[in-house]
């Protein structure tokens, strides 16, 4: 029923001409089963838009701001990824809420611009090591769930995405064990449930941290995984291809 999305974040990496030729080793990957996208710098997104054109492969930003426009020195609008032609962003990613102190109410201020503008956001939760050690997951989560994704409207969650990360997973080889991994996304289903009702069975909420071609069958089998948000394994091509044909 809910179509897995197999997602690779960039991050800062690929110049334009090293995500083009990227691109176009990737753009024939195929599954029917399943939606491929790239989530790329906003200096390529222009160029491999260009590239994919006749892929199934999609394409998304990695943050955008939440107004249309005004002062904001060095900050991307959604306007301007919509005019590109980008389908899905990235929204509160661990890096942004540790690095540039994105909060879960500006979270929630983007995913309704994004909504709004009709690019469908993708958007990121998950625990710190203390976190879960001190049993704390499911607080945090249920805070980032109930303050990020606050007053939606019910019609606009068919095209939410969530992201479960824990944050101790992401970038450092430890991946959450598929049990872990998919105890937490019921969980988030189950918070949303508790504020939108059935609705809810329609958001796909995927995994991420430490995804590779070596663990994506394991984490995919599980009853509740609707796909993945992958970073340093998304940058290859033998290893994206695996993980989309899983
Ligand atoms: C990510 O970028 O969201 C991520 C999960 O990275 P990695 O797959 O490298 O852990």
């Amino acid at each position: 029923m809910r179509k897995p999305l197999i997602a690779g974040n960039w991050k800062m990496n690929k110049t334009v001409s090293e995500s083009i030729d990227f691109i176009n080793s990737i753009k024939d990957i195929k599954n029917d089963c399943v939606e491929g996208l790239v989530c790329v710098p906003y200096t390529s997104l222009t160029e491999v838009k260009k590239s994919l054109e006749g892929s199934d492969i999609k394409l998304g930003a990695q943050n955008m701001h939440y107004e249309d426009n005004g002062a904001y020195t060095g900050e991307i609008s959604p306007l301007m990824l919509k005019d590109i032609g980008v389908e899905y962003v990235i929204i509160g990613h661990s890096e942004r809420r540790e690095y540039y102190n994105e909060t879960d109410q500006t979270v929630n201020k983007k995913v309704k611009k994004a909504f709004e503008i009709g690019i469908k956001p993708i958007v990121c939760v998950g625990e710190s090591l203390e976190e879960r050690e001190s049993k704390k997951t499911e607080e945090k989560i249920k805070k980032q769930i109930e303050e990020g994704l606050k007053d939606l409207k019910e019609e606009d969650l068919k095209d939410l995405v969530i992201a479960y990360e824990p944050i101790w997973a992401i970038g450092t080889g430890k991946t959450a064990t598929s049990d872990q991994a998919n105890d937490t996304i019921k969980f988030i289903r189950e918070s949303l449930k508790s504020i939108y009702g059935d609705v809810s069975e329609k958001v796909r909420i995927q995994y991420g941290g430490s995804v590779k071609p070596e663990n994506i069958k394991e984490l995919m089998s599980k009853s509740d995984i609707d796909g993945a948000l992958v970073g340093g394994a998304s940058l290859k091509k033998d290893d994206f291809e695996a993980l989309i044909n899983y």
